[in-house]
């Protein structure tokens, strides 16, 4: 349980909720900031300002997946207010104050740094990168079907990169009786690659393997399909691009080949919300549980 643990959470969209349903089922204290247009009622929450909250009785601070912007400021869909995490803020909380963001950015390093707070990046937390991975999964296997006119059963599918999202999609085609090889650069990989029964290739061979490709699924977070893998590739070929931004993929060469290439970010948060957020949500109960025994 949480009684007596003080969580302020900042701003966010429609995850934030589970982690507030979550939390309060735990009996934490919570003060949302950035909620002020949402009608539901949490028990042991309420709706305050930045200025409201007593900073010194803090023992953690929820940001929102996408963190804060380059001046502080938090995006939330719940209110049109604009909300700001300054320095202050922090330096007003006691030592053991944790601050959860999604992702950080240099004025979240610097202000945490600064203010000496411990700083915990979700996103990059290996159990919630593979979670994450089932709705991107499904979210992935969404577009193919939404922007292409066959079947993902028999089609022929390169995944590119066998890290956490990768392997849940190679996967996934390969259930659906799609024909999926799998481009990796590491010798465990192509390994893997091949006791999973999929085809592996190296991806030092991208212009040769992906000649005859109806769908191509990018999860390397490098530019791979440059100019000349794209000049390779048949016309008709999908391109969905899962890399964060800006993807791995020469877009506007795409473009000007006419190739339909799609940049498909954030999908846990647009295919399944409610689980994305209890994703979070199960993830910081256990951590905030271990920081209140500590
Ligand atoms: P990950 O576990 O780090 O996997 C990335 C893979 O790419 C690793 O296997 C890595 O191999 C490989 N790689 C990197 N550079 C390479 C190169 N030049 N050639 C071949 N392989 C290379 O990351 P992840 O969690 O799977 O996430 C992958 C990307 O998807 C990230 O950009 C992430 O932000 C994004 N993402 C998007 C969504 C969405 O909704 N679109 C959802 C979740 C994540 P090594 O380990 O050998 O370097």
């Amino acid at each position: 349980m949480l009684t007596d643990k003080h969580v302020v959470i900042i701003g966010g969209d429609a995850r934030q909720l589970e982690i507030i349903r979550k939390l309060s089922a735990l009996d934490a204290k919570i003060s949302m900031v950035g909620f002020d247009q949402l009608n539901d009622g949490f028990i042991g929450a309420s709706k305050q300002t930045m200025d409201d909250i007593e900073w010194s009785t803090v023992d953690a601070i929820l940001l929102p997946v996408s963190g804060v912007s380059m001046d502080g400021k938090i995006e939330t869909i719940f209110s049109n207010e604009t909300i700001e995490l300054e320095l202050d803020h922090l330096k007003k909380t006691p030592n053991h104050c944790v601050v959860y963001s999604g992702i950080s950015n240099d004025y979240l390093d610097h202000c945490t740094a600064t203010a000496d707070r411990s700083l915990v990046k979700l996103m990059e937390r290996d159990d919630v990168a593979i979670y994450n991975s089932i709705p991107t999964a499904e979210g992935t296997v969404m577009m193919a079907i939404q922007h292409t006119d066959i079947t993902i059963h028999r089609a022929k599918v390169a995944v590119l990169g066998l890290g956490r999202v990768g392997m849940s999609v190679a996967r996934t085609f390969n259930a659906l009786g799609a024909e999926v090889k799998v481009g990796a650069n590491a010798s465990h990989q192509l390994a893997r690659i091949t006791e999973m029964g999929l085809t592996p290739f190296d991806t030092s061979n991208l212009k040769d393997e992906l000649k005859d490709i109806d769908l191509c699924i990018n999860t390397i977070p490098a530019l791979v399909l440059t100019s000349n893998v794209l000049t390779e590739m048949p016309l008709h070929t999908l391109i969905i691009d899962l890399a964060s931004k800006p993807g791995g993929t020469d877009f506007r060469y795409a473009e000007k080949r006419g190739m339909k290439a799609l940049l498909a970010p954030g999908l846990p948060g647009i295919v399944a919300p409610k689980t994305a957020g209890q994703i979070l949500a199960e993830v910081l109960a256990v951590l905030l549980t271990k920081e209140s025994i500590h």
